[in-house]
């Protein structure tokens, strides 16, 4: 888990602000759950053999005996609240998008980590494929307002529970003779959900996933009419795609449309963000059906990127003022002046009383300051202060308190 310091802080505000202006464009409004829930919210939704339940996830027990999790993910939450809070009797899509702090023990590397930020967002009740579409469209817009083009974004449609079935079917005929070639955890998967094979990211898997039968042609008319349609709305919008029929997605929920944003240059731990419709995890909750679709992007991950590309806006933040007390009275005047020019939104620095006027001035340069106002008793008494430019070779004047503001402001 991180911190995140202050010079990467100027990039953080930056993405989050990006993040949300794009998503209020698509008229989508914010929603913030809890960082704890009860656990069975993911249990029950994001499926046994994901790598989330089966090793990521951070449970407890609280004091009363509840068994809580920190959350691994948004949209299992997100429906979740969509029920509590009777979301389905909203006009419909109900367009939500968050931000925040997500948990999983995952294997720390660049990239990974075990406290992620995400942003993400979600279209509630509606099963068209415009509106998959749509929130491909968000997320790329994101990553272009970002300045992170060029990303290969890759979809494909893993059908729904029915055709997916008889694809599972395929499969098992298909790596059961194979099996002694394949990972530890592919082999689990082989009993348990079989389709995560083909999202196994071990080398040695990857040979035999390559002549897998293919989900395309398991998917019945409804799913390939649903995924043709997808893709004639990224044409219309203008957005590149691939299709890949080896995405499947690490969660179980999903249903139909599935698609991933990554680098050209992908590496390990590549993928920007990634997305899905989930039309069958509301009914895992215990809700009525209610189609659904949504996508969440890694925020360390977007940083990275921007940094390796030499993106992202200045880290510094400038300081405009560094007051420079001298005895007593002088640090009295410095107090109400420090107030006055920050109510007039001037930045002060304020230095410590007690230090020589040199160390002070040393310090305001250390900070690359545009002025040192500097007040002694003297000043104090006659109402006014020592004004000296720090950045090139102004004069050192004396102004009266009360044209500080305006003299700080006029430059
Ligand atoms: P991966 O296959 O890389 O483990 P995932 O399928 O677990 O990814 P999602 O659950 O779809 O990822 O999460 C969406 C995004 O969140 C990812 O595309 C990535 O940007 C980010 N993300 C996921 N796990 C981590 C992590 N441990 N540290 C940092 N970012 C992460
Ligand atoms: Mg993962």
């Amino acid at each position: 888990m991180n911190d995140t310091l202050p010079q990467d802080a100027a990039l953080w505000r930056h993405i989050r602000d990006t993040a949300e202006r794009v998503a209020r464009l698509f008229d989508y409004r914010q929603i913030t759950t809890p960082i704890v829930e009860d656990a069975r919210v993911f249990l029950r939704t994001v499926g046994d053999e994901s790598d989330i339940v089966q090793k990521e996830m951070y449970v407890f027990e609280d004091r009363g005996g509840d068994r809580l999790a920190l959350r691994p993910e948004g949209t299992a939450a997100i429906c979740r609240a969509y029920l509590e809070h009777g979301m389905g009797s909203w006009p419909q899509p109900v367009r939500l998008f968050y931000i925040g702090p997500y948990f999983r023990y995952d294997r720390p590397q660049a990239g990974r980590y075990r406290q992620l930020w995400q942003f993400g967002a979600e279209a509630i009740g509606s099963d068209s494929p415009a509106t998959d579409a749509e929130l491909i469209e968000l997320q790329h817009a994101l990553y272009e307002a970002l300045g992170l083009t060029g990303l290969v974004l890759r979809v494909n449609s893993i059908g729904t529970a029915e055709s997916r079935a008889r694809y599972v079917q395929a499969l098992r005929e298909y790596f059961r003779p194979l099996l002694p070639s394949l990972s530890k955890d592919s082999q689990r998967r082989f009993e348990t959900n079989i389709l995560r094979i083909l999202d196994s990211k071990e080398e040695q898997d990857r040979e035999a996933v390559a002549d897998a039968p293919k989900i395309p042609d398991f998917l019945d008319e409804a799913d390939t009419a649903h995924f043709g349609q997808v893709q004639q709305h990224l044409r219309d919008a203008g957005i590149a795609y691939q299709v890949d029929p080896y995405i499947v997605r690490g969660l179980d929920y999903y249903s139909r449309t599935v698609w991933e944003f990554e680098p050209a240059e992908a590496g390990g731990q590549s993928t920007v963000g990634a997305g899905g419709r989930y039309d069958g995890l509301m009914e895992l909750l215990g809700g009525p059906p209610t189609p659904g679709v949504g996508f969440a992007t890694g925020i360390e991950r977007i940083a990275l990127n921007l940094k390796a590309r030499g993106l992202g806006p200045e880290a510094s933040q400038p300081v405009d003022v560094v007051t420079v007390p001298l005895g007593e009275a002088g640090a009295s005047a410095c107090i109400r002046v420090a107030r006055d020019l920050r109510a007039a939104g001037i930045t002060v620095r304020a230095s410590i009383p007690g230090r020589s006027m040199k160390a002070a001035l040393r310090g305001a340069s250390a900070v690359d300051a545009a002025y040192a106002v500097i007040i002694g008793d003297r000043e104090a008494a006659e109402g006014v202060a020592q004004v000296k430019p720090l950045r090139g070779d102004g004069e050192q004047r004396t102004v009266a308190l009360e044209e500080l503001a305006a003299a700080i402001q006029a430059g």
